[in-house]
C-alpha cells in the first residue's frame, strides 16, 4: 500500500489549490476517498494518513470492508470514527445492508428505494444522509433522475422520517476539455441552489467531481469530491 499517503496528500493539495482559484474556503470541500475494488489494507493506509470518509459502490464488498476495517482499526487512531458513503447503483433487494452499514447514500433516484432505506434504517444509527443522483448529461448517462423530476423526488424524500435529504450528486459524461467538464457541474449547481431555497440549510451537499475532473467540480461549487484512482491507483476489476 505504499504511496497512498503521498497520493492522498497530493489530492488534498489539488483541492486546496482549486479552492484558492475559486476563492472558496478549503473547509467547504470534503474529500471522499473511493475505495471500491481495493482491500481493507488500502482503507487503513488512508485512514492512518488522516482520511476519514470512504466511498463504496458494491453492497457486499462495501459491507465486508466496513466490518474488516472496524476490526482492524487501531484504538489509538486519533479523532472520530470513519464515515462510509454508498455511491453505487442500488437494487431494491439490497437496500437493507446499505441502510444498516452506511452513513450516506449518494445515489437515490427512485422514491421506492428511498422509502425502503428509511424503513430499514436502524433507529440507533440516526437518519441516513441522502443525495439524489441527477442525470445531468441527458441521454449520455443511464443513471440518475431527470433534472425536471428532481424537485418532486426531493419532496418525497424530505418526508421520510429516517432519511436526511442533504443534496444532489451527478456523474457527468467524461470530457477531456475543461470547459466541457465545467458545463454539467454548473448546471447541477444551478439546480442545487434553486432547491436549497426550498429545502433549507440542511440541503448543503453538492457531490460532484472525480479524479479526472475534480478541479472543474470545485470551481463550480462541489462540496464533496469523490476521488478513487488518484489516491489508490488504477483499479483492477479482475482480481
Ligand atoms: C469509481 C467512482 C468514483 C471515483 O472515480 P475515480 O475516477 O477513480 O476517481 C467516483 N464516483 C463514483 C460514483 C464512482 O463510481
Amino acid at each position: 500500500m505504499s504511496g497512498i499517503p503521498e497520493r492522498l496528500q497530493a489530492v488534498e493539495n489539488a483541492i486546496v489549490a482549486a479552492c484558492g482559484e475559486a476563492r472558496r474556503p478549503p473547509e467547504g470541500v470534503h474529500l471522499l476517498a473511493v475505495s471500491k475494488t481495493f482491500g481493507p489494507d488500502a482503507v487503513l493506509a488512508a485512514a492512518l494518513a488522516g482520511q476519514r470518509a470512504f466511498g463504496e459502490n458494491y453492497v457486499q464488498e462495501g459491507v465486508d470492508k466496513v466490518r474488516a476495517v472496524a476490526e482492524a482499526l487501531p484504538d489509538s487512531l486519533p479523532g472520530t470514527r470513519l464515515t462510509w458513503h454508498f455511491i453505487g447503483p442500488i437494487q431494491s433487494n439490497k437496500t437493507r445492508p446499505i441502510a444498516e452499514h452506511f452513513d450516506w447514500v449518494h445515489t437515490v433516484e427512485r422514491e421506492k428505494i428511498a422509502a425502503r432505506l428509511s424503513e430499514q434504517r436502524p433507529a440507533a444509527l440516526g437518519p441516513l444522509n441522502v443525495c439524489l443522483q441527477v442525470n445531468i448529461s441527458g441521454e449520455a448517462s443511464k443513471s440518475g433522475i431527470a433534472p425536471a423530476e428532481v424537485e418532486a423526488l426531493a419532496e418525497a424524500v424530505a418526508r421520510l422520517p429516517n432519511l436526511r435529504l442533504r443534496g444532489l450528486m451527478a456523474i457527468p459524461e467524461p470530457a477531456d476539455d475543461f470547459a466541457a467538464q465545467r458545463a454539467p457541474f454548473a448546471a447541477l449547481r444551478v439546480l442545487f441552489e434553486r432547491l436549497r431555497e426550498k429545502f433549507g440549510p440542511d440541503f448543503d451537499t453538492l457531490s460532484m467531481g472525480m479524479s479526472a475532473d475534480m478541479r472543474a467540480a470545485v470551481l463550480e461549487g462541489a462540496t464533496i469530491v469523490r476521488v478513487g484512482s488518484a489516491i489508490f491507483g488504477a483499479r483492477d476489476y479482475n482480481k
